[in-house]
């Protein structure tokens, strides 16, 4: 069993990657061929945005954005401590500080009231300027937009929409991607949506740096390449991985995205018999999550352990996500951030187990994952009861 089965996703789109892939090769119009403008349309489309402007990848689709709002020494970023490394290192070498924020144990999303608190704190401390909130819609769930947005008007600061595992959730009918002042997303291939290597995307709907994003990934160019009016990157989604994803895309909307929702309720229902022991995900009324991960809480870091152990032996694949918070990495020791209460994101470390989920994964697989899981609990039950 495959923890997120490309290969299964490959054989049944194969004749239409290959076919496009193929043709890439006859062209040679490898770097900014017409693939790429016309995905990052169907991409602004999907989101719901005015401008979507594609990238080497996630981590330099948050650089960025952050760069077009001139982000540096001094200012503050929010960002939540239980996240994938970029969403704080992006900042950091941006030379900003970031500020990190708990997150809600039932969503893993940034928590609004820690939120507030960590502002108020940078606030009175007076030493750095609060700018931007980095929201990240993790395993594939938005953030608390409502609550957020809130907060971003009442102390002026904007929202980095983090949505390199979101894309395709929703809240209300409103898609990921289009929640922050700007968002992001990657498509490193075992996301949502993914491509054959590096790829990622900026959405904004604000013209002006939408303009400014187009510059800064390639080298800061004015009127073309060879006119550079500011200094920028080398960050360009390249061909093939524009042909790869438009292909993808297609499957993403017509079938994968309702596909991997069934088989997120499939867990929960199943698992449900096991309450107390495992704790399924929450999806909050009216939000859709493109379950980028379908992750479970246990009672406790040991019988975490010892569950991903078992189901190892079982060939059964899991992954810890995440096994440190931001704030616990090495990298952050010397240098300047600021840390606040942080418990839960800690707890979660702890006690996070995420299963195998993708579009492709099958019945029987996931009673197979079911039936160890329920085996090893019976087990524990047996030793602590
Ligand atoms: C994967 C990921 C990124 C970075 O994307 P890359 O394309 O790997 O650079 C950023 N933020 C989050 C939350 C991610 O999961």
């Amino acid at each position: 069993m495959q923890f997120r089965d490309l290969h299964r996703q490959y054989e049944i789109l194969k004749s239409d990657i290959d076919y496009a892939i193929q043709k890439i090769l006859t062209e040679t119009n490898f770097i900014s061929g017409y693939q790429v403008r016309k995905l990052e349309r169907q991409l602004a489309i999907y989101a719901g945005t005015k401008n979507c402007i594609t990238c080497g990848n996630g981590t330099d689709a948050l650089t960025l954005a952050l760069m077009v709002w001139k982000i540096g020494t001094g200012d503050a970023v929010f960002v939540p401590d239980f996240t994938f490394f970029a969403s704080a290192e992006a900042p950091a070498y941006e030379g900003a500080t970031p500020v990190f924020v708990d997150v809600e144990e039932d969503t893993f999303n940034m928590s609004p009231s820690s939120l507030e608190e960590a502002i108020i704190q940078v606030k009175k401390e007076g030493k750095l300027r609060p700018k931007v909130i980095i929201t990240v819609d993790l395993f594939g769930q938005p953030a608390d937009y409502s609550e957020i947005k809130r907060l971003a008007e009442k102390y002026d600061l904007l929202i980095l929409e983090d949505s390199a595992q979101g894309f395709g959730g929703c809240i209300g009918g409103k898609r990921a991607c289009s929640f922050g002042d700007i968002s992001t997303t990657s498509f490193f291939p075992a996301k949502p949506l993914g491509c054959y290597g590096d790829g990622g995307a900026v959405f904004t709907d604000n013209k002006e740096w939408a303009e400014l994003l187009k510059s800064y990934r390639i080298h800061g160019k004015g009127t073309d390449k060879y006119d550079n009016v500011r200094i920028g990157m080398n960050s360009r989604l390249d061909t093939l991985q524009a042909a790869v994803l438009q292909v993808k895309l297609k499957a993403f909307q017509e079938y994968e995205l309702e596909a991997v929702n069934k088989a997120a309720e499939k867990y929960t229902r199943k698992l449900e018999g096991l309450e107390g022991w495992v704790k399924t995900p929450l999806v909050k009324p009216d939000y859709l999550s493109s379950w980028a991960q379908y992750s479970i809480l246990l009672k406790d870091e040991t019988i975490r352990n010892n569950l991903q152990t078992f189901l190892k032996n079982r060939g059964i694949p899991t992954m810890i996500y995440y096994p440190k918070t931001m704030s616990q990495q090495y990298a952050f020791k010397g240098l300047d951030c600021i840390k606040v209460g942080l418990p839960t994101a800690q707890q979660l470390c702890k006690r996070i187990l995420s299963l195998p989920i993708h579009p492709y994964i099958t019945e029987s697989e996931q009673d197979e994952v079911v039936k160890s899981i329920e085996e090893f609990m019976k087990k524990e039950r047996n030793i602590l009861q």
